[in-house]
This record gives structure tokens, sequence and C-alpha cells, in this order.
């Protein structure tokens, strides 16, 4: 089957809703196609209606961890054949799983949490599919990024998925520092236990007025978002008790954003200095807190209003 022919079939999708009513959903399954299914990134109340009925009916689910998706499985009552593909054993499966659907059977693809292939396993057997024109269906539903970005209240009409950057500093700061430029919304991943130590650098990177969320345990018991300057989140991820526990995803504004950012911050900071101290003194200061000019903080410190303290 061509690439086109598939774009072309009618075969129905399971649960759609054209010309479908009263037929059960689970016996509207191409056979052949991999479905790629979305499952909870932490609230079991999101794994959808056909999730699940997709995930009862395939003849077998490749999951990244058999055990957390048979755990999945069970709470939502799911009886399923399951088998392993993930990073390291992925290339060795992908004939497994072609031969299966070349065969006639239909297969679902899940991960851990979230939408497969989102820094997530999946790339190596999808490349495989679309060389040997197999059909492939999204089973949409949560993704992390998607979540967070969501709720930041920063823009989204463009944005940049990043996902984790490198584990150790310098290269860390080095791919943050490629990503100053940029102009979209900037969207990583990270565990909750680093997310101080980026959150540090990339206001070494991008300045402390920059505009962030951090979404932290998104859709579970403990969820929290944080927003404001960089130097903000970071003050508040650093303030809460269980601010390094559970899982993150975060947000950052892109350049464009920064400046007027920066400038609010900078003025907001030298005037509460400068109403209490000499132009100079206050200028200094809120330099080093906002990473902004001297030069810059000075011009502003000095335009404060009469009766301020002033030197110069
Ligand atoms: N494929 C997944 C998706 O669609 O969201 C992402 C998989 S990636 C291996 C896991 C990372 O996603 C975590 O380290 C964290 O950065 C982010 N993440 C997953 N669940 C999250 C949650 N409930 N809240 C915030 N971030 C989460």
């Amino acid at each position: 089957m061509t690439a086109m022919s598939e774009i072309a079939s009618s075969t129905p999708v399971a649960g759609e809703t054209d010309d479908q009513a009263g037929v059960r959903p689970g016996a509207l399954l191409r056979p052949g196609t991999l479905y790629v299914v979305a499952t909870p990134i932490g609230n079991m109340g999101d794994l959808s209606p056909r999730a699940r009925e997709v995930l009862s009916s395939v003849a077998l689910v490749c999951a990244e961890d058999t055990r957390h998706t048979g755990q999945l499985l069970t709470h939502a009552g799911i009886s399923a054949r399951l088998m392993s593909m993930h990073e390291h054993n992925e290339a060795g499966r992908v004939d497994e799983v072609l031969r299966r659907l070349q065969g006639g059977d239909s297969v679902a693809l899940v991960t851990d949490a979230g939408t497969p292939l989102i820094s997530d396993p999946g790339y190596r057997l999808l490349a495989a599919l679309r060389v040997a024109g197999l059909p492939a269906s999204p089973v949409p539903g949560p993704c992390a990024a998607i979540a967070a970005l969501s709720v930041a209240g920063l823009p989204t009409d463009r944005f940049f998925f990043e996902g984790f950057l490198p584990a150790r500093a310098a290269a860390r700061r080095a791919r943050l520092q490629e990503l100053a430029g940029r102009a979209e919304t900037l969207v990583f991943y990270e565990a909750a236990n680093r997310m101080a130590d980026a959150l540090a650098d990339a206001l070494a990177v991008f300045g402390p007025g920059r505009a962030a969320a951090v979404g932290r345990e998104l859709t579970k018991r403990h969820e929290t978002v944080y927003r404001g300057s960089l130097a903000e989140v970071r003050a508040a991820v650093l303030a809460d008790p269980g601010g390094d526990r559970g899982e993150c995803t975060w947000v950052l504004a892109g350049r464009g954003t920064e400046v007027a950012r920066d400038d609010a911050e900078l003025a907001r900071v030298v005037g509460i200095l400068a109403a209490e101290l000499p132009a100079s003194q206050a200028a200094g200061l809120a330099a080093r807190i906002t990473g902004a000019s001297r030069k810059a903080a000075y011009r502003l410190a000095s335009a404060q209003p009469a009766g301020q303290p002033g030197d110069e």
C-alpha cells in the first residue's frame, strides 16, 4: 500500500462519528495499522475513551515499560497482550512489529506517560512504517509540553520544543546560549530535583526578567504552576518545600518579550531601592539584582521623583 492510498483510504477510524451510529467502535480498528496512543501524565481520568477502546481491541500493545503499562491497563480494566519496546531494544523489535502489521494485526504503541515519540521512544518504529508504507493512526491525548503551555500564560502562536537539556551544567548552559536568540516561546522538560539548577543557568543566560512558568506534577495531587519572571519563578521553586519533587515542564518567553519585561523588572527594583538609597547605590544594587547594566539602572534611579535621596 502506498502512502497516497493510505490517505485516500475510506476505512473508518475507531470511534469516528461519520455514519457510524450503532457500530461498536472496537470493530472499527483498521487492520494492519499501528495506533500511537497517548496515556495520562499523572491523572488516570485523562485516559480517553478511544484510547481504552483501542488498547483493549488491538492484537498487541508495544509498551516502553510493560510493568508500568500493565498497571495502567489493570486500573482501566483492560486486558491486552504486551510487548516491551524501549530505547534500548526498539531497533530489534521493529521487524517483528512490521511482520505483525503486514499480517493484518492492529498494534498499539504506548510509553510510560503522555504522547509516544515526544521525548519518548517510537521514532525508529514510525520511521520504519513510513519506509514500508504501512499505516499509522494517532490516538491523541495528554502531553506535558502542551499541558504546560496551555497554562503558562505566555505566547503560544509559535513555540519551540526543546525537551530535555543536557544534564551537565556546562553543556546545559551552552545549549541555552544557543537558544537565547529565539523569538518563540521555549518549552523544556526537567526532573524537579534539577529544576532550580536549570533555572539558575537560564537566569544567567536570559537575564532575570524573562517571563517564565514551571508546571510541576501537572494533573496530579501536588500540581503546582509557578509563574513570573525567571528570578521570581526560581525563588518560588526554592521556597516551596516540595519544589524539588516530581516532574516539571518549564516554559520561557521568547526573545521579543524579554525586553519590555526586563525593563519593567529593572524599573520596579530601582523604584524600591531609590526610595531608600542614593541613586548610585540604588543603581549598583539594582544592576546586581536584575542583571541589567549599571548605566541603565543609574539612568532610571537618577530620574526618580524629587525628594528621593540622591548623591549625584
Ligand atoms: N511523552 C511525554 C509527554 O508527552 O509529555 C514526555 C515524556 S518525557 C520522558 C518525561 C518528562 O515529561 C518528564 O521528565 C517531565 O519533564 C515531563 N512530564 C511528564 N509528566 C509531567 C507532569 N505530570 N507534570 C509536568 N511535567 C511532566
